[in-house]
């Protein structure tokens, strides 16, 4: 099949959310996952009109909300390939409190980070990620905090499953990244480094022009490293994926930038498990729109239909 829409993305040139575009379809042609049966989900933002572009069902949310919807979908439809894409400020700010639950939950779908440290779409103000002194629209003397790790936040969270970091600039590991993460059963965080020439010019440079500068975990089950790309990214680190403080601190390198698999425990349980065939009683918002429309167009799953009237 072929996963572009007929919507032309409408990112600026050179923009990094191309190559993940690329991946994501890449990932879905060779897995061969039925359109009919993918759907992906996003907020707010120059990463969340990726769905625009995807030939599968998408939700274009509103801001940091993302989450929710992807969870109603999941747990109404557990058959369904469920991918959410999200920016810095749409997941680490306004949609935080969703985010660390989503992680909590550990339901069956995996997220997309898309992140380039800045508000791109609003035209630069600074996000939660921003580096420190960074000068934006909303902090013109410079951004005062230090930025938040959405690594080692995700990594704090209990229940995590899967947290994996990529970068745009290297294309083969982050289709390979997202291919472990979409195979992962449970909430697969996938954060990417994404470069926003607009906006955030030069920011990741040093590590694109220095492959000393790019760590790349390597383990059982890991990544598939071509030779090609062994050759330029001689800097690799064997550990153990169920290695929490050794996760922790790759997650928190500065000098450099981990690729790959940080940690993954395939034992969590998942919330969609637990919870399969039941029928809300008491339904929140998100579910109470799927229930109506289920119910009006009839596509409950056959498991999960509700009994009808006299039954
Ligand atoms: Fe990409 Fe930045 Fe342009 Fe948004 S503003 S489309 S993130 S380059
Ligand atoms: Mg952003």
């Amino acid at each position: 099949a072929d996963y572009q829409s007929e919507i032309a993305p409408r990112w600026c040139t050179g923009c990094g959310d191309t190559a993940i575009l690329t991946a994501m379809q890449r990932l879905c042609r060779d897995e061969q996952l039925p359109p009919e049966k993918t759907v992906c989900v996003s907020g707010i933002g120059c990463a969340s009109r990726l769905p625009h572009y995807m030939n599968a069902y998408g939700f274009h949310g509103i801001h940091g909300r993302a989450l929710p919807v992807a969870e109603g979908i999941k747990i109404r439809r557990p058959d369904l390939n469920v991918f959410v894409t999200t920016g810095d400020g749409d997941c680490c700010s306004i949609g935080a409190a969703h985010w660390l639950h989503a992680i909590r939950y550990n339901m069956n779908m995996t997220l997309l980070l898309h992140d380039n440290n800045v508000y791109g779409l609003t035209k630069k103000q600074a996000s939660p990620t921003s580096p420190q002194g960074m000068k934006s629209n909303t902090t013109p003397f410079g951004a005062t905090l230090n930025p938040l790790n959405p690594l080692t936040v995700t990594l704090g969270v209990s229940n995590v499953s899967f947290v994996a970091q990529a970068v745009d600039w290297i294309p083969d590991l982050l289709y390979d990244i997202l291919r472990q993460a979409y195979h992962h059963k449970g909430f697969s965080f996938v954060r990417i480094l994404q470069r926003c020439p607009n906006f955030m010019e030069h920011r990741f440079d040093d590590w694109v022009r220095d492959p000393s500068k790019m760590r790349i975990l390597t383990h059982a089950n890991g990544l598939r490293l071509k030779p090609e790309v062994s050759r330029v990214y001689k800097n690799q680190e064997t550990h153990d994926p169920l290695d929490m403080p050794r996760a922790l601190a790759l997650a928190a390198l500065k000098e450099e930038i981990p690729v790959g698999i940080l940690y993954r425990d395939p034992t969590v349980p998942c919330y969609d498990e637990l919870r399969a065939g039941e029928r809300p009683s008491t339904p929140g918002l998100v579910e109470l729109v799927l229930n109506e429309e289920f119910d009006k167009v009839g596509i409950w799953p056959a498991e999960t239909a509700p009994a009808a009237a006299g039954e």
